[in-house]
């Protein structure tokens, strides 16, 4: 069996960090087994999905490398197929016209409620001949529940869950304008797709009972299902904005890279063995539905940015700079090939710092111009360090070798002739050439900016 799996979310909001994981939940298990990974778009609920939605998830899916295996799915689109299924379904007697009102479905819920029941339809409808059918009003299709026994469903992760069906009221399959409900178009979908394993957030477990009948009911295999625990903040409680449930294009925005968030989120919810540090390759190949967790995970921005700095570390230079380049443009820095040159010849030292983009783009500007000093550096700014750059100016000026190794051998030598400590020229050094007081090894700075621009530089500190 080919394994097909699927990300549905519902585009009236941005995609956020649960969803993502879930997404790359099923993309890892579609890669594992060599199966399929489609993306269907529940834009069902007009009212609240809009295409900057839409474009917003397949944005943040594109940035983490989680594109579909073929065209997505737009679920509105396919409202005539859900209501043909619905139309079977009542022609096979597995479902019927239901001719309630609003107003009684609302004085059966406040019956219910008064008797401290859940708000359920009491099948009214169910067995009455349609010949007592009300003149003019237009009905709904609702589907045949069963009304005693139990339903099974051995869940990947929940392990195996039951719910005893007089639980289940006979929902509605298709409204009275004809429009298909969510419930149907989801199991209906999903069969048309040939989905194979359902991966999802556990706040749909309640309704996989409801599908699984449905699915029986249309003759149809019911798909596996796993249901993955929801995300919670550090603090226990439900993920919310308060703890950065943010949308995936803040993360990027943030400065994060793409394998930093797949590594975290892979993390959160499901493991292997001590492995904290796993590439995509090995996500690939070990990620099974039996290592999911059963409790909720919880968001940790600390771990995150730990991953972050450490796939910085790993990244390639020339990567960074293009990464680089629409922030540093978006500061008014123009990346020319000078300062491509240098920003290139300085990433070892530069990302080694950064734990995020952001923080990498702010370290290199440097290599553009002396940035204005704050504090900390003003206090560098004295006749003294004056005397002793100056004294450096000569030195370099007859320097022919501009490896990192002889500005070195030049720097200790000055240090030594003006009987003062390396660690102090060092710093002073570094807030002419640089307006900071923290960059990476001076001498490898020296050596990228070149003779004539730590010349330049050094003089106006004079
Ligand atoms: N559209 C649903 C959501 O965004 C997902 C439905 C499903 O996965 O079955 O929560």
């Amino acid at each position: 069996m080919t394994v097909v799996v699927r990300f549905a979310p519902s585009p009236t909001g941005y995609l956020h960090i649960g969803g993502v994981r879930t997404a790359l939940f099923n993309w890892l298990f579609a890669r594992h087994h060599q199966g399929k990974f489609l993306i269907r778009i529940e834009d069902t609920d007009r009212s609240r999905s809009t295409p900057e939605a839409v474009e917003a998830i397949f944005d943040s899916l594109s940035w983490l490398g989680l594109n579909g295996d073929e065209d997505p799915v737009f679920q509105f689109e396919r409202a005539p197929r859900h209501a043909e299924v619905a139309r079977q379904l009542l022609a096979e007697g597995k479902a019927y016209h239901c001719y309630c009102s609003p107003e009684e479905l609302d004085l059966m819920r406040e019956e219910a409620r008064a008797k401290s029941l859940p708000p359920r339809y009491d099948g009214r409808w169910r067995d009455r001949d349609p010949s007592q059918a009300p003149a003019g009003v237009a009905p709904v299709i609702r589907f045949k529940a069963p009304l005693t026994g139990e339903t099974v469903i051995h869940d990947h992760v929940q392990g195996t869950v039951k719910l005893d069906n007089s639980q289940l009221d006979d929902m509605v399959l298709l409204r009275a304008d004809g429009t298909p409900t969510y419930m149907l178009s989801v199991v209906v979908d999903d069969h048309d797709m040939g989905i194979t394993h359902i991966i999802r957030g556990d706040d749909h477990l309640t309704n996989a009972f409801r599908q699984w009948h449905l699915y029986q009911a249309c003759g149809w295999a019911v798909p596996e299902f796993a249901h993955i625990p929801l995300i919670h903040g550090p603090d226990g409680a439900k993920l919310s904005k308060r703890h950065g449930a943010l949308g995936a294009e803040h993360y990027r925005d943030m400065g994060f890279l793409p394998e930093a968030m797949r590594n975290y989120l892979l993390r959160l919810g499901w493991g292997h063995g001590d492995e904290e540090i796993i590439s995509t390759e090995q996500a690939i190949g070990w990620f099974s539905l039996s290592a999911i967790g059963r409790s909720p995970a919880r968001f940790d921005m600390v771990k995150l940015t730990h991953l972050n700095a450490h796939y910085l570390k790993a990244s390639d230079n020339q990567r960074l700079v293009d990464l680089l380049k629409p922030l540093l443009e978006a500061k008014g820095y123009v990346v020319d090939a000078l300062s491509e040159e240098r920003l290139l010849g300085g990433m070892p030292g530069l990302k080694e710092r950064a734990k995020t983009l952001l923080e990498l783009a702010d370290s290199c500007l440097f290599y553009f111009k002396v940035q204005p000093s704050d504090e900390k550096a003003g206090t560098f700014q004295t006749a003294e360090n004056a005397r002793y750059i100056q004294s450096l100016v000569e030195k370099v000026e007859t320097l022919e070798d501009f490896t990192p190794e002889a500005i070195e051998q030049t720097i200790r030598a000055a240090a030594v002739d003006l009987g003062i400590k390396l660690g102090d020229l060092a710093q002073a050094l570094r807030v002419a050439l640089t307006g900071r007081t923290i960059s990476p090894s001076l001498f490898e700075v020296i050596s990228i900016l070149g003779k004539d621009e730590t010349l330049n530089r050094l003089r106006l500190f004079c």
